[in-house]
């Protein structure tokens, strides 16, 4: 399998041989067959070195451009939030969007909440309406409530990542909390990738999740 045989967006592609991958990994083959072609929730047993990383970066910036590309002119949403349980990982991830993004002008922005702390640039951030948010669920909770303009209602792609450290850090609460302001119902994919996928999971799959796939790899 090649990254060619997914029909990726050329600047998607571009940037993925930039970075030097050849291959997919074998979740990121799994994931971008499951969540672009057949639309499913994945929960993926990945640990950190698997690609877990990309699998849900690619199939996301892939939607996000083939959007753009069909609607032009329609007015731009958040699309896309990416939960992860480290401020660290905050980073990590959302300069991957930006590698990945690299030949695709402005069309894709994301931005990691946990590193815009003045109050006045976040706002106007958010009134750009970035596709992608990065954040930790406590930091992403404390923006929602108290910007009453933040809209996550027409969320397309929502990731959890490493759910089994944001169960032992306590996040499942925040998690919770979030559930009041997603539109759960409303069909949007979601991934939750966890290096254990014990029953501690349970309650969040059954929260977020809608038939998942699971991958076990
Ligand atoms: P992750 O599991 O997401 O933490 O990724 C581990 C490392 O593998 C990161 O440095 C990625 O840049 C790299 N990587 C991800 N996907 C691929 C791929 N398909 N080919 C080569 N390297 C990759």
């Amino acid at each position: 399998v090649t990254f060619d045989s997914f029909n990726l967006d050329p600047r998607l592609l571009q940037a993925i041989n930039k970075l030097g991958f050849e291959h997919p990994t074998l979740i990121q083959s799994q994931s971008l067959r499951l969540s672009l072609q057949e639309k499913k929730d994945i929960i993926a047993k990945a640990s950190t070195g698997s690609g877990k990383t990309a699998a849900y970066c690619i199939p996301i910036l892939q939607s996000i451009l083939v959007d753009n590309e069909s609607n032009s002119n329609s007015t731009n949403e958040i699309q896309s939030v990416v939960l992860v349980p480290t401020k660290e990982l905050a980073q990590q991830v959302s300069s991957f969007f930006k590698e990945l993004t690299m030949y695709c002008g402005k069309i894709s922005r994301s931005v990691n909440l946990n590193e815009i702390v003045n109050d006045q640039l976040l706002s106007s951030i958010l009134n750009e309406k970035p596709e992608i948010l990065v954040s930790t669920p406590s930091r992403l909770l404390s923006i929602i409530e108290a910007n009453s303009n933040v809209n996550l209602m027409n969320l397309k792609y929502l990731v959890i990542d490493e759910v089994d450290l944001m169960i032992s850090y306590g996040y499942d609460e925040d998690l919770d909390k979030l559930t009041h302001y997603l539109n759960l119902k409303q069909h949007m994919q979601v991934f939750m990738m966890s290096a254990t996928l014990n029953e501690d999971i349970n309650g969040l799959k059954e929260k977020f999740c809608n038939k998942p796939a699971i991958l076990k790899l």
